[in-house]
């Protein structure tokens, strides 16, 4: 119930209206008992700077960050913690004495399934599909989990150079080996994960598929094939990887890990995990099959 006490949180992103983090963010608010609400903020770029000293002006206690914001977000802030300093990326923010400070809990989110499937990770050389936002998170937690070599596919080769060069200095740079999108079949049939990080395949495109057939066609059975949309889940992409005997993966894990990661902190206490997870797979089920509608 929101009372005159209630505090504040919420997402900030534009457009919003599709985000499951206030349905699942609630869930685990409502089973906590903590007087806290959280809000879904849809706010379009040139507002963000306005929409900060909002938020302060209102008492928010803390969001969570989503696209197109993660990156223009920094600027704004008082401070951002290592994660976020190394991803180029901010995915989370607290409200602090003076200021607001900035995280990024997405490679958490990221290797939290891959942990969990307990493969020794060090020593592969993952493929990752894209260089965007998504991207720079999955190779921090490629890095983290120790792999030898991250094999980084771009379409666009001034792009893919300004990831590469935007490593420099930083522990991930030599792990990193970045590759324009005809050299992807060379590559696929030798390693044991591949991450989609593109939004091919995503809501409402999911006809689409982030490589061509025949590249699908060189993926070896055994090998992890991780998509991080959730929506559709699994993705066509998932699907074809699955009929070559590959293990799949989609990114609902990686949503509920950073945000029960986000909640902790902003709460000050263990989060019920169980309970943001199955609020986000009632959530993401076709409409008429969700129970109660
Ligand atoms: P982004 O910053 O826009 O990056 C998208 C990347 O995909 C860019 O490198 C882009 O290349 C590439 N791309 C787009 N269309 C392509 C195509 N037709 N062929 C080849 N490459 C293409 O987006 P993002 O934030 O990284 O998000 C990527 C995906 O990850 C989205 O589906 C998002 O929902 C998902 N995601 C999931 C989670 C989770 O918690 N599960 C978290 C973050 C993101 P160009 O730069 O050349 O356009």
């Amino acid at each position: 119930m929101i009372k005159g006490t209630t505090k504040i949180l919420g997402v900030v992103g534009y457009p919003i209206v599709h985000s499951l983090s206030p349905v699942m963010h609630n869930a685990a608010i409502e089973h906590l008992g903590a007087d806290y609400v959280y809000v879904p903020f849809s706010v379009e770029p040139e507002n963000l700077a306005a929409a900060l000293r909002g938020f302060e002006a209102i008492d928010v206690q803390g969001f969570s960050v989503t696209i197109p914001h993660k990156q223009a977000i920094i600027p704004l802030l008082t401070e951002i913690t290592a994660e976020a300093r190394l991803s180029g990326a901010v995915n989370a923010v607290s409200r602090t004495g003076n200021g607001w400070k900035g995280t990024n809990y997405d490679s958490f989110g990221f290797v939290a399934p891959l942990k969990e499937m307990k493969e020794d990770w060090n020593g592969i050389a993952p493929v990752i599909l894209g260089n965007g936002g998504a991207a720079r998170s999955v190779l921090v937690g490629c890095r983290s989990l120790g792999c030898r070599e991250v094999h980084v596919f771009g379409r666009n080769p001034r792009k893919l150079t300004e990831f590469a060069d935007s490593w420099k200095n930083t522990p991930v740079h030599d792990v990193l080996r970045v590759h324009a999108w005809n050299e992807l079949v060379e590559l696929i049939s030798g390693t044991r994960l591949i991450v989609n990080a593109t939004p091919m395949g995503m809501y409402p495109r999911g006809d689409q598929l982030p490589v061509t057939e025949d590249v699908i066609g060189h993926i070896q059975p055994g090998t992890v094939v991780y998509d991080l949309i959730y929506v559709p889940r699994p993705t066509l992409f998932l699907n074809k990887a699955r009929e070559r005997g590959a293990v799949i993966v989609d990114g609902l894990e990686m949503l509920v890990q950073q945000g029960a990661k986000a909640l902790e902190i902003w709460l000050g206490r263990d989060v019920p995990v169980d309970v943001m997870r199955d609020a986000c797979l009632e959530q993401s089920k076709p409409a008429g099959s969700r129970s109660g509608t």
